[in-house]
């Protein structure tokens, strides 16, 4: 999609620091870090929230998950844990409208609002 910050990464017009990537994901450290690992996890289809999640494109889910448990390995954060983020729309204060999960590590989060 023109003018989608996540889709100029993807193809490489902005540079980004990768963390992993395959057919369907890819994955790069966030900009601004709000943890010692802090990646985001987007699929290479222009979703725009999970709202435009349907029938159609619901596999990248999948493939979503499994990149982020390879993103987890490959940080050396899947033993200690980490946590998932999906802001989704307005209220949650989502930024970026490309679908992206992120994934939070290195440190024993205290901060839990659930
Ligand atoms: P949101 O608030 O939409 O859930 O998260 C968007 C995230 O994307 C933010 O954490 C922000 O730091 C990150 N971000 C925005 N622009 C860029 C960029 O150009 N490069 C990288 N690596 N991260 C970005
Ligand atoms: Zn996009």
């Amino acid at each position: 999609m023109e003018n989608c910050v996540f889709c100029k990464i993807i193809k490489g017009e902005i540079p980004s620091a990768k963390v992993y990537e395959d057919e369907h994901v890819y994955a790069f450290k966030d900009i601004n870090p709000a943890a010692p690992v802090h990646v985001l996890v987007v699929p290479k289809l222009h979703i725009e929230s999970l709202e435009q999640l349907n029938d159609e494109n619901i596999n990248c889910v999948t493939h979503i998950h499994k990149g982020i448990k390879k993103v987890a390995e490959i940080e050396g954060i899947n033993k200690d844990g980490y946590r998932v983020i999906v802001n989704c729309g307005k209220d949650a204060g989502q930024t970026v409208f490309h679908l992206h999960y992120h994934v939070l590590g290195g440190t024993k989060m205290d901060e839990k609002i659930l």
